[in-house]
């Protein structure tokens, strides 16, 4: 079976603090949904977001191959010597057990290899390590070693040039640091997954999951070509690798023509020897391109002004989720996205208990239909405080809120409804089974999901996490939404010696709280004025700091409009008219691969632009999913006549006979009409005559997540 539906290839990192960038964690895929390549600051982060992709590819009965640039084996003899096996994966579980590694990637690797080298004779294998660091047993440079008796490399990497050997700790090409780390992680995966995992060569590669190890360098002749379009090298390598191994001849590759000990020992690089296959694999046109198409965002030939309604759907296939995963303190959950199903791990209740407060007695211990009288024992059972034996057959026992229930007891009196001498009580009948009780997992039990990737949390989720059990979440990191003013007219902010001609930048405070409102990290670019250098300079700061750009001012085809130029001459600019007031030009761009929405300068039709077109596309970019707001239908408290051919958005709210009025004027200059207003009437394409009292669709910006 050498089909998968997805190709993985991770570029491992040993970084003993959060990194993100060249050098840190990279993951590209390549397959059904091919996506740009992530980026993750930590291991465990790594590991949650590529346990995230597993877990939707089983449910989705779909197969992936996830490629790791680091060894999964050590030259002969070794496992032997450590474990007692000759078996590449008895180390993974001999490191399993040793290693740590925390959230912030602090880890023990070098104590752990000193600890290595104690079981072979001589000094070694494992050599480099940070200067300072006092470990005898591992020495700072290669040639300190003497008398371990194993090779330096294994069987595989006499293939490859320029593979550096599984010994080498420290300093560049340090692939045995990444191996440490990497295998003991790789262990986690194995007994998280069971028999649908399998790692290759050792296991074979049928299960629906198989693990495999790789040579990022194996494309290194196209990757120099390449690597402008990425952030960085390790981006191109992991992206193109993935393509590559997808578009070849997997079953080929995976039948390496080594003895079965020396695979089943050493392990195998996937690839090794079969470069120029791989490489020839490049030259195929690719379906899914890795990161945003080039011309993503054009509008069909001919289509001139774009109604809002296809312009949205063009907005949703051309964008995809951009961020990685971390983990939070479920406390600290509000307002972030799930980047996985939430599984529960205790039920709730977890145990059957009191609703109220009263009497419990085994309710089959009744005789007849009431009154009932009957002895109390000793004691009581309380929330926490649980009664410590059983209720015998026709006793009772005092019980208050959320007490488990003792044995024998599985209904409870209300305590109103009971007389009581502290030695017996008394209530009438008739008293239904199991009545004033919770079964326990009656709320949700425990092992089922319950919330779903790309929630977001809002405060109950919080309580229900908790309650069953989760004291962390796995979350998508913050959107990272920049915001850039423009315009030579724009003054940063307000100041007393402004001159006529100057107003004050009022987009960029309104967009950067919206932003901070929806759950995103907002990003101060500042202003440009109209200077095609300074926007550049801009562009290309935001670049390294932003998910996306949301820019105001400049957008349209006008003289001044140099945002809209500088796309056009050197990212890729497609510019919609769209067929909405306020509104008209909206920008949709790429700049070194990186979104950008031209917003008006017009801070009213900005705002309007921005719930109705940035929302959706900033939420489906964050891992949340499209959004659709939701708009109730009302009476007019207005007349209005309205031409076909274009959408319209009215400042309004809601008067206190719950009709919608509309703002005084429609001037889109009128930022106070945006203050007035507590939402948007939203009058559809076609050509309307609206009278008081006929139905609106009004939709507040509640409905718009302000
Ligand atoms: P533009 O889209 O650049 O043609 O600008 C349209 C209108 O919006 C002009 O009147 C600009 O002065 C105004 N404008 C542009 N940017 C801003 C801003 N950041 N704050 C307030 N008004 C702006
Ligand atoms: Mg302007």
């Amino acid at each position: 079976m050498s089909r998968f539906n997805h190709v993985l290839i991770v570029d491992w990192s040993a970084n003993s603090t959060p990194k993100r960038g060249a050098d840190s964690i990279w993951i590209g895929s390549a397959g059904t949904a091919r996506t740009a390549p992530e980026n993750h600051a930590t291991r465990h982060e790594a590991i949650a977001a590529l346990r995230t992709r597993l877990d939707s590819a089983l449910a989705a009965g779909e197969r992936v191959l996830v490629a790791f640039d680091i060894g999964f084996g050590y030259p002969r003899g070794f496992a032997a010597r450590l474990t007692g096996q000759p078996d590449a994966l008895a180390v993974w579980d001999w490191l399993a057990a040793r290693i740590t590694d925390d959230a912030r990637n602090r880890n023990n690797r070098f104590e752990v290899a000193a600890e290595i080298n104690r079981h072979f004779p001589g000094l070694g294998p494992f050599w480099g390590r940070p200067s300072g660091r006092d470990l005898p047993d591992l020495p700072e440079k290669g040639s300190l070693r003497h008398g371990v008796g194993l090779d330096e490399l294994r069987a595989t990497e006499t293939l490859c040039s320029g593979a550096h050997p599984m010994w080498k700790l420290y300093t560049t090409g340090s692939v045995g640091s990444q191996s440490l780390l990497g295998q003991a992680h790789l262990a986690g995966l194995r007994a998280a997954y069971g028999a649908q995992l399998s790692v290759w060569p050792m296991q074979g590669a049928d299960a629906p999951i198989v693990l495999a190890e790789t040579y990022l360098s194996l494309l290194n002749p196209a990757i120099r070509a390449a690597e402008q379009t990425y952030p960085c090298r390790d981006a191109a390598q992991v992206d193109l690798l993935a393509r590559a191994l997808h578009n070849a001849d997997l079953a080929a590759l995976l039948a390496p023509s080594a003895p079965p000990d020396v695979l089943r020992e050493e392990g195998w690089i996937l690839g090794a020897g079969a470069e120029s296959a791989l490489l020839a694999e490049l030259d195929t046109p690719d379906l899914v391109p890795p990161r945003l198409r080039d011309d993503c965002f054009a509008m069909p030939q001919g289509v001139n002004w774009v109604p809002v309604d296809t312009a949205l759907d063009r907005l949703r296939d051309a964008l995809h989720p951009v961020t990685c995963v971390e983990q939070v303190p479920t406390r600290a959950g509000g307002g972030r996205v799930l980047a996985q199903d939430a599984i529960a791990r205790r039920a709730n209740p977890p145990a059957a208990n009191s609703a109220v407060d009263g009497f419990g007695f085994a309710h089959a211990t009744l005789q007849g239909d009431g009154p009932y009288r009957l002895p109390l024992v000793a004691g009581r059972a309380a929330a926490g405080q649980p009664f410590g034996g059983a209720v015998p057959p026709g006793k009772a026992v005092r019980i208050l809120t959320g007490a488990i229930l003792p044995e024998g007891v599985d209904t409870v009196v209300l305590e109103e409804d009971c007389a009581s001498d502290g030695a017996r009580v008394a209530f009438d009948g008739p008293v239904k089974p199991r009545a004033n009780t919770r079964k326990a997992g009656e709320d949700v039990r425990a092992g089922g999901v319950f919330l779903s990737q790309g929630r977001r949390l809002a405060p109950p989720d919080l309580a229900l996490a908790t309650a069953l059990g989760l004291p962390q979440l796995p979350v998508f990191s913050r959107l990272r939404v920049g915001v850039l003013s423009t315009g030579d007219e724009v003054l940063d902010a307000p100041c007393a010696d402004a001159a006529d001609y100057q107003i004050f930048d009022a987009n960029r405070p309104m967009l950067l709280d919206i932003a901070r409102r929806w759950g995103h990290a907002p990003v101060d670019l500042g202003h440009a004025p109209d200077n095609p250098e300074l926007i550049r300079a801009a562009f290309d700061a935001a670049a390294t700091r932003c998910d996306v750009v949301l820019t105001s001012g400049g957008a349209s085809a006008g003289d001044e409009d140099h945002v809209a130029r500088l796309l056009r001459n050197e990212g890729q600019l497609s510019s919609w008219r769209i067929a909405l007031k306020p509104g008209r030009p909206l920008a949709l761009a790429l700049w070194q691969g990186l979104p950008v929405i031209g917003l008006p300068g017009n801070p009213v039709a900005a705002f309007v632009c921005t719930l109705i077109f940035a929302r959706p596309a900033l939420s489906l970019m964050a891992g949340s999913g499209w959004t659709t707001p939701q708009g109730f239908a009302v009476p007019a408290a207005f007349s209005k006549r309205k031409k076909p051919g274009r959408r319209e958005y009215l400042r309004a709210r809601l008067n206190a006979a719950g009709a919608a009025e509309v703002f005084m004027s429609e001037g889109s200059g009128r930022i106070s009409g945006l203050s007035w207003a507590e939402g948007l009437v939203e009058l559809s394409d076609g050509a309307a005559d609206i009278t008081p009292g006929q139905p609106v669709r009004y939709i507040p910006f509640s409905s718009f997540g302000l």
